[in-house]
C-alpha cells in the first residue's frame, strides 16, 4: 500500500485542572492514496484534533505522524511547514477566502507565496476552478459567490500544492443538503482525480456511503475503522 498518511498509536493530551484530557487516545490510521475517509462521532470526542495533528498544526503527546513517508515528529517547525505546504491540503468548514480577490486570485496568490512562476500558477488556478464547476474568467469576489460556490474556491485552492493528504473538517455545516452532497461527491472525484489520501470530518452520516472507510470516535479513541459497503455507493 502506498501510504499517505500514516498515524500510530498517536496520543494528544491536554492540561485539564489538575489532571489531563485526552483528546487522543492511542490512535491507528493509515490511509493510501485515492482513498476517502469519513470521520464521524459526537462534539468533544477528537475529530478536530485528529485533523489538527495529521495537518502537523499540532504535536501529539505521543505516537508518529508520517506524511509521505516523512515522520513528522522529527522535524523541526520550519521543516514541518515546508511539509504541511508541498503534502498537505487543508479545508475548514468556513472558507477562510480573501475578501478583495478573485477566485481566480485566492488560488494563484497560494502558489505566489511560494515563489512559483505566476503564468504557471495561473494556468493551474484556471484549471482547477474549472474542475470544481467554476468559470475561472467569471472574476468573482466571495461575497459575489453563494456558500457552496466559496467551498468550491476552497477546496480547489487547497489543491493548488498537489497535496498527498486532503484534511477536510464539516465542510457542508454551513450548506444545505444538496449543495452539501454535491461538495461531498466534489472530494469523492478529486481523491480519486488526483490520488489524494482524503480524511472528512462529518456530522451526518448521510453521506459516510460517498466514501471508501468510516472511522467512529469516542472519547479520543477510535472505536471501529470498517469499509463501507460499495453497494451503498
Ligand atoms: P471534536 O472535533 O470531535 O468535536 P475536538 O478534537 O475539538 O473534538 O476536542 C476533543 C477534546 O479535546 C474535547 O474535550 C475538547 O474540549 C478538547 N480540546 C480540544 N482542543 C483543546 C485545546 N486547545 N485545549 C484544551 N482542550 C482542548
Ligand atoms: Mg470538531
Amino acid at each position: 500500500m502506498n501510504t499517505a498518511l500514516n498515524l500510530a498509536s498517536v496520543t494528544l493530551e491536554y492540561p485539564d485542572g489538575d489532571g489531563t484530557l485526552k483528546a487522543l487516545d492511542d490512535v491507528n490510521v493509515k490511509l493510501a492514496r485515492g482513498e476517502f475517509l469519513s470521520l464521524v462521532g459526537p462534539s468533544g470526542s477528537g475529530k478536530s484534533s485528529l485533523l489538527a495533528v495529521a495537518a502537523t498544526l499540532v504535536r501529539p503527546t505521543a505516537g508518529l505522524v508520517v506524511i509521505g513517508g516523512i515522520d513528522a515528529g522529527g522535524l523541526s517547525e520550519a521543516e514541518r511547514t515546508s511539509l504541511r505546504r508541498d503534502q498537505i491540503g487543508i479545508i475548514f468548514q468556513q472558507p477562510n477566502l480573501l475578501p478583495s480577490l478573485t477566485a481566480l486570485e485566492q488560488l494563484v496568490i497560494r502558489d505566489h507565496l511560494r515563489g512559483k512562476p505566476a503564468r504557471a500558477a495561473t494556468r493551474r488556478a484556471a484549471e482547477l476552478l474549472d474542475l470544481v464547476g467554476l468559470d475561472p474568467a467569471a472574476g468573482k469576489r466571495p461575497h459575489q459567490l453563494s456558500g457552496g460556490q466559496r467551498q468550491r474556491v476552497n477546496i480547489a485552492r487547497a489543491l493548488m500544492g498537489d497535496p498527498a493528504v486532503l484534511l477536510v473538517d464539516e465542510p457542508t455545516a454551513a450548506l444545505d443538503h444538496d449543495r452539501s452532497e454535491a461538495i461531498v461527491r466534489l472530494l469523492r472525484h478529486v481523491t480519486e482525480e488526483f490520488g489524494v489520501a482524503t480524511v472528512m470530518v462529518t456530522h451526518d452520516t448521510g453521506f459516510v456511503p460517498l466514501t471508501d472507510t468510516v472511522a467512529s470516535m469516542r472519547d479520543g479513541r477510535i472505536s471501529a475503522l470498517r469499509p463501507v459497503s460499495p453497494s451503498l455507493a
